[in-house]
């Protein structure tokens, strides 16, 4: 037996997931056999398959069911032929209209996503900076700096600015052209206009934009034909006062295998940063991707405490803990339960121990040093004095709580002392950490910091 419905079930499958883990994860599953209650989907690889199911089988699960067909269990195979040849058949005509294209046709620009608005863009600390040169160019005002270059780590919010950017500036300003596409969508296109034969279409379509925008440019590096057709685009544009608005996820200078000139060409605009989201920020975040979600599950409730302990341990990027939200809120509504702490420690096991963060044993030392106000090297050296001795002994004790490194480690880290020395600071604090309040006051206040 085959699966009914998947159309159906894809489609609410988006609603619950949203476009970005829709297109990513669900658009390439392609089902095949039911059989016993077990439903066979088609994975590209292996990696796709366990994603997957360890992240939307209880959804897919949960919309098979609901159109119809009596599933217990899912189970990723992996998809045998080529993707080609599996795309092929009627899903796919869209996108095969749009990439062959002529090249001279009007241009076409990658769909961009509705949720990345500057509305739905929460600003802090970290990326004020970006948000606020987004802002500038996205009104269209005469061309200030060249290029714009937005760079940080995966999941920091560049994508989201430079959707904002062309969202807005379609709206302001609807006769301007404005390109976006990744990188990667440039080299295609060069690639296509290469073998078709059709370079002097290429050259003016992207000579012809008012504003080019290229994402994650970084994918060039070490890609030599397309970085110099890109250089000289790039130039073109510059020269006619066109807004070139690029993003990486590292600063130009420290892209490997991208040619000097392109790099120097890069860095003569205005280069601005996404930093590590903070605390504040990814509570920020939570709050306002909360009232989103409120907009498809209206009946759940969350606990307090539960965002402020997301944004405390989840530290990593804003695309992971926008899909713990998500699953958490999918996850309530099946089991039909409050989001409370339970439900969160339940549903995130898997995220939140690969985000529990690592303390190292150097860390502990800096802070303990600073909290005794003695030098890093007294600590760690071999000074017996009382006022090193006891400070050294509270970061053994707290080396070994906090980290999984053991005595003998510990000591070879503390100047190379013996286990034993080790063992016994160890038991010295415990000892006084019930006898002596200031003891145990310290160590409070010493493992909060660690852990913040
Ligand atoms: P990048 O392109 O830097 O890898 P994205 O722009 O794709 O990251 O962002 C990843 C996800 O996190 C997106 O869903 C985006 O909407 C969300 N996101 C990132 N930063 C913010 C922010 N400051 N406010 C709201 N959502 C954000
Ligand atoms: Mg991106």
């Amino acid at each position: 037996m085959t699966l009914d419905h998947w159309g159906e079930i894809k489609e609410r499958l988006l609603k619950t997931v949203g476009q970005n883990n829709y297109t990513t994860w669900i658009e390439p599953l392609v089902p095949g056999d039911v059989e016993d209650g077990i439903v066979t989907l088609k994975v590209p690889t292996n990696f796709f398959g366990n994603y997957v199911s360890q992240n939307f089988s209880d959804l897919i699960l949960h919309e098979i069911n609901a159109a119809g067909t009596d599933a217990t269990r899912l189970n990723f195979a992996l998809n045998q032929q080529p993707a080609n040849a599996a795309d092929k058949p009627a899903p796919a005509a869209r996108q095969t209209t749009a990439a062959v294209k002529p090249a001279n046709s009007q241009l076409s620009t990658a769909p961009l996503d509705p949720r990345f608005s500057f509305d739905n863009f929460v600003v802090g600390k970290p990326n004020e900076l970006a948000h606020a040169a987004a802002r500038r160019v996205a009104e269209g005002g005469p061309v200030t700096f060249n290029p714009l270059f937005l760079y940080g780590g995966v999941g920091l919010g560049k994508t989201h600015l430079m959707h904002a950017i062309a969202r807005e500036l379609h709206e302001r300003k609807p006769e301007m052209n404005v390109l976006y596409l990744s990188a990667e969508q440039f080299m295609y296109r060069f690639v296509q206009a290469l073998r078709d034969r059709k370079m002097m279409d290429f050259k003016e379509i992207f000579r012809s934009v008012d504003v080019l925008m290229v994402d994650d440019v970084q994918f060039i590096a070490g890609k030599d034909s397309t970085q110099e057709e890109f250089f000289h685009t790039f130039n073109a544009l510059v020269d006619q006062h066109k807004q070139i608005i690029i993003s990486a996820d590292r600063a130009p200078g420290e892209i490997k295998d991208l040619e000097d000139r392109v790099k120097s060409r890069l860095q003569c605009g205005l280069i601005v940063d996404l930093h590590p989201t903070d605390y504040e920020l990814r509570l920020g975040i939570l709050q306002s991707k909360v009232e989103v979600q409120r907009k498809t599950y209206p009946d759940l409730e969350v606990a307090d405490g539960v965002l402020e302990f997301l944004a405390h341990r989840i530290t990593s990027n804003v695309r992971v803990l926008e899909g713990a939200l998500t699953r958490l809120f999918a996850f309530a509504s099946l089991v039909g339960r409050e989001i409370d702490m339970g439900l969160t420690q339940d549903c995130l096991a898997d995220v939140l121990r690969a985000s529990e963060r690592k303390i190292s044993v150097e860390e502990i030392q800096r802070k303990v040093s600073d909290h005794y106000n003695i030098r890093l090297s007294d600590m760690i050296g071999p000074k017996r004095l009382r006022s090193y001795a006891r400070p050294r002994q509270v970061a053994m004790y707290l080396c070994k709580q906090m980290t999984s490194r053991s005595l003998p480690e510990i000591g070879r880290r503390f100047g190379g002392r013996d286990h034993t020395t080790v063992m016994h600071g160890v038991r010295r604090i415990e000892e006084l950490k019930v006898s002596d309040g200031q003891i145990a006051e310290d160590l409070e206040l010493l493992r909060r910091a660690l852990e913040s």
